[in-house]
C-alpha cells in the first residue's frame, strides 16, 4: 500500500512538472512536441526507404541498367535524401527551440524560488535545513521538470519507432523484437540504479557543497575582503575549499566511473545479441532466403535499435529517478510560513493613537535554551520618542523584531493600542514601520532610487526623496557624488561609487525618511558616527519621529538622554525606566553607566580623539 502511494506520489510531482514547463514556455512546448513525433517517424521511413533504394539499385543492375530502372532508383535516392535533410533541419531547429524553452523555464523557475524565499520566516534562514533545502532547489533540481520533459519526450520518440522497428523485425520473425528488447535491458537496470545512487549522494552532499560556496564567498567577496588580507586568509580558506572540492570531486568522479564501466558491459551486452541477430540474417542472404535489400534494413535496425531501445530504457529510467529530484524542488516550494495573519486581519492603523506595548513577553530564539527576553514589558507611548538602552546582548533588537513580527514570543504579546500584532496582516504591519537597522543594507542602485526603495509600493517622488535626503543630512554627500543622485553606488558594476559607512548609514536614514510610517524604529543609528555629530543626529532623529512613535536603540548615552522616556535592559529585562534626570538622580545602573561614559567621553575630548 505504502508503495503504491509513493507511486502516486510520482505521477503528482510529474504532473506538477510538466504545468510547470507548459505554463512557462506554451508555444515552445507545442512545436517541441511536434517535432518530436516528426523525429520519431523519420528514422523508420529512413530504413524502409533504404530497402527500397537497395533494392531498386540491384533491380537495375540485374535489368542491364535500363534507363526507367535506373530513374526509379534515382528517384528514391531523391526521396531518401530529403528524408535526411528534414531530420536535419529538424534536429538543428529543435536545438534552438530547446535552449529557447530551457531558458523561459529556468527563469520562471527561478522566478517561483525567489518568491518563496522571500515569503518565507526569517526563521528559516537560522536553520542548516533551510539551507540544505534551499541549495538542492536551486541547484540540480531546478533544471529537472525540462529534463523530466525531455526524457518523457525521448521516451515517446524513441518508444514510437521501437514499434515501427519492432513490426518491420516482426515480419521477419516473431522473436526478433524480443532479442532487440532483451538486449537492453541490462542498460535499463544500470541506468535506473546508477541514477538513483548519484541522487542519493548529491542530496547527502549538499551540506559540503555550501560549505565550498561559502569558502568561495570569503574569497571572492568584497565584505570579506579587508579581513583576508589583513589576517592573510587567502591561504587558508583556499585550502579549506580545495579539501571539500577534493572529497566532492573524489565521489562525484566515483559514481561516473562507476555508471561508466557498468555502461561499457550493458552495450557489450547489448552488441552481442544484435551482432546473433545480423548474422542469422546474413546466413539467410547468402543462402537466398533473403535480399540484399533486407540485410541493409536488417543492419540499420540493429545498429539504431539497439541504442534506440537503450536510449529508450535510459530515458524511463530518469523519469523514474526524476521524481527524486523534483521532490526536493517542490519540498522547498510547499513550506509555509508560520508568521501569517488571521483569515480577517483585524483593520490596520494609520497612526498609533495610545501606545505600543510589550506585555509579559518571554522568547527564546528557536534551538537557544537561554531567553532573550524574559517578562519583559515595555510601552511606547504614542508620539514620542522611547530609548531602549543596555549592553549588548540585552536584547534590545530582539524587541524590535518581535514587534515587526520576524518572530513571535513564546508567551505574553505585543499590542499597538490594546490589538495583539498578530490580528494584523504580516505585511502591512511592517508597512507601517521605518526600520533603520544597525547594519542597514548596501544596495547597489543608484542614490536617488535607494532612498526611493524606501516605499517601493509607490511610484518615485524625486520632491520627497529630496527632502527625505535633506532631512537625513545625506542631501551634501550625494550631491558631491559624480552624478549627484543618479550616481550609481557600490563597487560591484561599473562606476559605481563608494560611501563611508556614516555615508551609508545617512543613506539609509533617508530611506527611513522616505518611508513616512507611524512607527520609527532606530537600532543604534549612531554607531558609525562620531559624537561629534550626535547632537545634530538627533534634532533628524527628532523631526523624523514628530507626531510618529519612536524607539530608539542605542548604547551611546548622550543619545539616550534626549529622548522622551528611557528604558534600561538587561538580560532581557527592563530594570529601569524614567527620563534622564530621573535616572541619574536615582542613581542606579543607568547613573553609574553615564557617569562612566562622560568619563570617558571627557578623556577621549582630552586627548583629541
Ligand atoms: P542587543 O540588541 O541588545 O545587542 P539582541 O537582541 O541582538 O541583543 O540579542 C539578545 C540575545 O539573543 C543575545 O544573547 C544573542 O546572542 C541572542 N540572539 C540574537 N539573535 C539571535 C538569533 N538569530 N538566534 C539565536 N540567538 C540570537
Amino acid at each position: 500500500m505504502r508503495g503504491l502511494f509513493r507511486k502516486m506520489k510520482f505521477l503528482e510531482h510529474w504532473k506538477r512538472a510538466l504545468a510547470i514547463v507548459w505554463s512557462s514556455a506554451p508555444g515552445f512546448t507545442a512545436v517541441w512536441a511536434i517535432f518530436l513525433l516528426v523525429q520519431g517517424v523519420l528514422p523508420v521511413a529512413f530504413v524502409y526507404l533504404t530497402k527500397i533504394v537497395i533494392d531498386s539499385i540491384v533491380a537495375a543492375n540485374a535489368g542491364g541498367g535500363k534507363w526507367d530502372d535506373v530513374g526509379e532508383a534515382v528517384f528514391y535516392l531523391v526521396v531518401m535524401g530529403g528524408t535526411l535533410l528534414v531530420a536535419e533541419v529538424v534536429k538543428h531547429l529543435g536545438v534552438w527551440i530547446r535552449a529557447a524553452q530551457a531558458e523561459s523555464i529556468a527563469d520562471s523557475i527561478s522566478d517561483m524560488v525567489h518568491r518563496q524565499a522571500v515569503r518565507l520566516d526569517i526563521v528559516n534562514y537560522e536553520t542548516p535545513e533551510y539551507h540544505d533545502l534551499m541549495e538542492r532547489a536551486r541547484g540540480e533540481s531546478s533544471g529537472k521538470p525540462l529534463e523530466l520533459l525531455e526524457s518523457l519526450g525521448g521516451s515517446i520518440r524513441d518508444g514510437i519507432t521501437v514499434l515501427a522497428f519492432a513490426a518491420i523485425l516482426f515480419s521477419y520473425a516473431w522473436w526478433l523484437p524480443a532479442v532487440v528488447i532483451l538486449g537492453a535491458v541490462p542498460s535499463l537496470i544500470v541506468a535506473y540504479r546508477l541514477d538513483r545512487d548519484y541522487h542519493r549522494w548529491w542530496k547527502a552532499s549538499s551540506n559540503e557543497r555550501r560549505w565550498a560556496s561559502y569558502y568561495d564567498a570569503m574569497l571572492v567577496h568584497s565584505d570579506a575582503a579587508a579581513e583576508i588580507r589583513v589576517f592573510d586568509l587567502g591561504r587558508h580558506f583556499r585550502n579549506l575549499y580545495q579539501g571539500v572540492r577534493q572529497k566532492i570531486r573524489a565521489e562525484k568522479l566515483r559514481h561516473l566511473r562507476r555508471q561508466g564501466t557498468s555502461r561499457i558491459a550493458a552495450g557489450a551486452f547489448a552488441l552481442v545479441t544484435a551482432g546473433g541477430a545480423v548474422a542469422w540474417m546474413a546466413y539467410r542472404v547468402l543462402y537466398g532466403f533473403a535480399s540484399l535489400g533486407d540485410l541493409g534494413v536488417f543492419y540499420q535496425i540493429f545498429s539504431r535499435g539497439q541504442s534506440l531501445v537503450g536510449s529508450l530504457l535510459g530515458s524511463a529510467g530518469t523519469v523514474a529517478n526524476n521524481s527524486l529530484y523534483l521532490e526536493n524542488l517542490f519540498d522547498f516550494l510547499d513550506l509555509e510560513p508560520k508568521i501569517v495573519g488571521p483569515e480577517k486581519p483585524a483593520p490596520i492603523f494609520d497612526r498609533v493613537s495610545r501606545s505600543i506595548e510589550f506585555r509579559n513577553v518571554e522568547f527564546s530564539y528557536p534551538g537557544s535554551t537561554r531567553p532573550a527576553l524574559s517578562d519583559f514589558d515595555l510601552e511606547l507611548p504614542a508620539n514620542k520618542v522611547t530609548a531602549l538602552v543596555g549592553v549588548n546582548g540585552a536584547g534590545k533588537s530582539t524587541a524590535v523584531k518581535l514587534l515587526l513580527r520576524f518572530y513571535d514570543p513564546d508567551r505574553g504579546s505585543v499590542l499597538i493600542d490594546g490589538t495583539d500584532i498578530r490580528n494584523f496582516d504580516p505585511v502591512e504591519l511592517r508597512r507601517r514601520a521605518s526600520v533603520l537597522f544597525q547594519f542597514p543594507m548596501q544596495y547597489h542602485a543608484r542614490a536617488g532610487e535607494s532612498i526611493a526603495l524606501g516605499a517601493a509600493d509607490i511610484e518615485t517622488d524625486t520632491e520627497r526623496v529630496l527632502e527625505s535626503s535633506a532631512n537625513a543630512g545625506a542631501h551634501e554627500f550625494i550631491s558631491r557624488l559624480p552624478e549627484g543622485y543618479e550616481t550609481l553606488l557600490g563597487k560591484w558594476f561599473v562606476d559605481g561609487a563608494e560611501l563611508s559607512g556614516g555615508e551609508w548609514q545617512r543613506l539609509a536614514l533617508a530611506r527611513a525618511f522616505y518611508r513616512r510610517a507611524p512607527i520609527v524604529l532606530l537600532d543604534e543609528p549612531t554607531s558609525f558616527m562620531d559624537s561629534w555629530s550626535e547632537a545634530d543626529w538627533f534634532e533628524r532623529l527628532r523631526s523624523m519621529t514628530e507626531r510618529k512613535t519612536g524607539l530608539l536603540i542605542t548604547h551611546r548615552f548622550s543619545i539616550a538622554k534626549r529622548a522622551d522616556v528611557i528604558h534600561v535592559i538587561d538580560r532581557g529585562r527592563i530594570v529601569e525606566s524614567g527620563s534622564h534626570s530621573e535616572l541619574v538622580r536615582s542613581g542606579g545602573a543607568y547613573a553609574a553607566s553615564w557617569d562612566e561614559q562622560m568619563r570617558l567621553d571627557g578623556e577621549r575630548i582630552n586627548y583629541g580623539t
